[in-house]
């Protein structure tokens, strides 16, 4: 049986959301046998694969033009988008800056730095997008999962939903898998 291609990606977040995807714990061993890992900040592989993938899980809010052109690549190469957490979902805590000038913001953090001689680092600095937005303000997204961070066991029913074919079901406001 061929394996499920699963990417995940990092954008503006605090990498909890990811350890809330490692804390699955033993359902990770199961899922080692039925999905293949393929770009992830928690594997080696950064690039997407050309063939495209079968899920990405998305953490973080897009927050610079990284992110842009990340996010639209992810969207052409996945078949199904999650929004894992809630700052992908809401924008939550990086979209607190919206409002402020992000060249302000980066003048005042740099220019005053003197072991920058007052260069803006735009070479290896990304520039930042006037406003922080969630994932699916961007891209179409399939599936959001709430939370900060989503707690493990949401995640790990999501993704074992999503291998056995079911189709989540809204419950109130929020997905209910399995
Ligand atoms: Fe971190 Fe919470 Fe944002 Fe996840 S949703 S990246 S845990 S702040």
């Amino acid at each position: 049986m061929s394996k499920v291609k699963v990417a995940t990606m990092w954008f503006s977040g605090c990498a909890g959301c990811h350890m809330s995807l490692l804390d699955i714990d033993e359902v990770l061993i199961d899922l080692a046998g039925r999905i293949e890992f393929c770009n992830s900040p928690v594997t080696d592989l950064k690039v997407f694969p050309e063939d495209g993938v079968d899920v990405t899980l998305i953490e973080g809010a897009v927050a610079n033009e990284e992110h842009l052109h990340l996010v639209k690549e992810a969207r052409a190469k996945s078949k199904i988008l999650i929004s894992m957490g809630d700052c992908a979902v809401t924008g939550n805590v990086p979209g607190l800056r919206n409002g402020l000038s992000p060249d302000k913001m980066i003048e005042d953090i740099y220019g005053k730095d003197t072991t920058t001689n007052g260069e803006l680092p735009y070479d290896v600095v990304p520039h930042l997008l006037d406003r922080v937005r969630p994932v699916h303000e961007v891209v179409p997204v399939e599936y959001f999962l709430h939370g900060c961070p989503p707690p493990a066991g949401v995640i790990a029913k999501a993704i074992l939903a999503l291998l056995d074919g079911k189709e989540p079901e809204l419950v109130g406001e929020d997905l209910k898998f399995g």
